[in-house]
């Protein structure tokens, strides 16, 4: 497991909702108004159409491995106890090219790309809770 002193998220003005649906449970993404595109992480403009106006939707919270690294140099400071660690970019399944990044747990060192991966809620302070991914039992 990761240490208790890693650094934890900062919620902004535009990543609030993100971290408040995962306090409850939940995956929520900013989506685009007027193209429907998700964008993750959220922004200011739309990429896809230019657009200001988003709203929040909840997830499925499954998808597949986009890509796996596994991390052997602490580079960043409360990480030092946790390496090696694996790494996953997940590509959720509402949309192509929707990239999540999670820590994932020991078994996922063997993931490879296209593995099904569904989210899990890792509380890591009493007002934080990380969404990971974690490997679907049966592939
Ligand atoms: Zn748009």
């Amino acid at each position: 497991m990761i240490g208790p002193s890693r650094p934890l998220p900062g919620p902004d003005e535009l990543t609030a909702p993100f971290w408040a649906a995962a306090l409850e449970g939940r995956l929520s993404l900013q989506r685009c108004t007027a193209c429907g595109r998700f964008n993750h992480p959220p922004v200011p403009v739309c990429p896809g159409c230019g657009s200001l106006e988003f709203s929040w939707e909840d997830v499925s919270g499954r998808g597949a491995v986009h890509s796996r690294v596994i991390v052997h140099a602490a580079h960043t400071s409360g990480f030092e106890s946790a390496v090696p660690y694996t790494g996953l970019a997940v590509e959720l399944d509402e949309q192509p090219g929707l990239i999540l990044l999670s820590n994932a747990g020991p078994e996922s060192a063997a993931a490879q790309a296209g593995d099904r991966v569904r989210v899990a809620f890792e509380r890591v302070a009493d007002e934080v809770v990380l969404p990971q991914f974690e490997l679907e039992a049966d592939g």
